[in-house]
């Protein structure tokens, strides 16, 4: 039997084990997923550790994407995002970031434009690196507002090269969504458990507005709430995990994940 696993901070929440499980299961193989609560300081010896054991693979949430870049061999891309969330251990210790795909997936499977459309991103943590990075490669205008401006400060440059990019901090949120078509929410705001708090209410939003919310545990967050009442278009978060899930599947194993299913194991787990 092969393990997987993901690592976080908290992790109790991740919806990974039920969604990779279930595609192990619908093509008959003997694998199995489970979550390790592991914190950045042992990130190290946790990696090291599932190569030691033999691991088949291993994803990466909060907070410990871009902790991992000092630790892994990181493809081309996971270094120019600067965050990795797929381990591989076929050929040595792997870094992927397959993130930035999930989020690209989301929004074009919803028939939403990417190109030219000016995208309002909340957070610049793990995930938020490689939205702002695949967003602009799309022909995007992304601005970058995070509560520590330095950090979308320091991604807008990291990642600038590929597109155009701009920083700021949470102070006038109305004035960036106004001038938004797409607003994104990468930070753990409205996550369990904290699942009533929201960085953007719907009197600031316009009814032309897209807004997806990558946090997927709740569901139909406060963000999304307040979009429906501003009659905005909402994407929630699932999309965005089964797709970059996914494509971690697929590395690990080189075999066609099962993608409708994996996303039916997530939904009825969220119901
Ligand atoms: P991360 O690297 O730890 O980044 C967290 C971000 O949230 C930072 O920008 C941080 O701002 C911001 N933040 C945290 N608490 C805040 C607060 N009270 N007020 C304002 N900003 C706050 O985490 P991550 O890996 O990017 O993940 C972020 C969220 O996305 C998580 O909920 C995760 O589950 C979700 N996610 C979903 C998917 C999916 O497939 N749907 C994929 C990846 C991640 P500072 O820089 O100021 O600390």
């Amino acid at each position: 039997m092969k393990l997987f696993g993901v690592l976080g901070d908290p992790v109790s929440h991740s919806l990974s084990p039920a969604m990779h499980n279930a595609a192990f299961k619908a093509l008959g193989m003997d694998c199995e997923y489970h979550a390790f609560r592991v914190s950045k300081d042992s990130l190290h010896d946790a990696i090291q550790g599932a190569y030691a054991l033999g691991f088949g693979g291993l994803n990466l949430t909060i907070p410990l994407k871009e902790k991992a870049l000092e630790i892994v061999k990181p493809t081309d891309l996971a270094k120019q995002i600067g965050a990795v969330n797929t381990v591989d251990f076929k050929k040595g210790i792997i870094g992927y970031n397959t993130d930035g795909l999930g989020a690209k997936m989301a929004l074009t499977e919803s028939s939403v434009e990417i190109k030219g459309k000016n995208v309002l991103l909340l957070g610049a943590g793990g995930a938020a690196r490689a939205i702002a990075f695949t967003l602009a490669t799309e022909g995007a205008n992304v601005t970058i507002a995070n509560r520590t401006p330095e950090r979308a400060i320091s991604l807008a440059k990291d990642v600038g090269s590929v597109g155009k990019i701009n920083a700021s901090d949470l102070t006038d949120l109305k004035n960036l969504v106004k001038n938004s078509d797409i607003l994104i929410n990468s930070t753990a705001i409205g996550m369990f458990p904290k699942v009533g708090e929201t960085l953007v209410t719907s009197d600031i939003m316009h009814s032309d507005l897209v807004v997806f919310d990558i946090v997927y545990n709740p569901l139909n967050t406060r963000l999304l709430q307040e979009a429906k009442t501003a009659g905005a278009k909402t994407i929630d978060g699932v999309k965005m995990l089964v797709y970059q899930g996914a494509e971690a599947f697929n590395i690990w194993t080189g075999k066609i994940p099962p993608v409708d299913i994996m996303e039916k194991a997530v939904r009825e787990k969220l119901a």
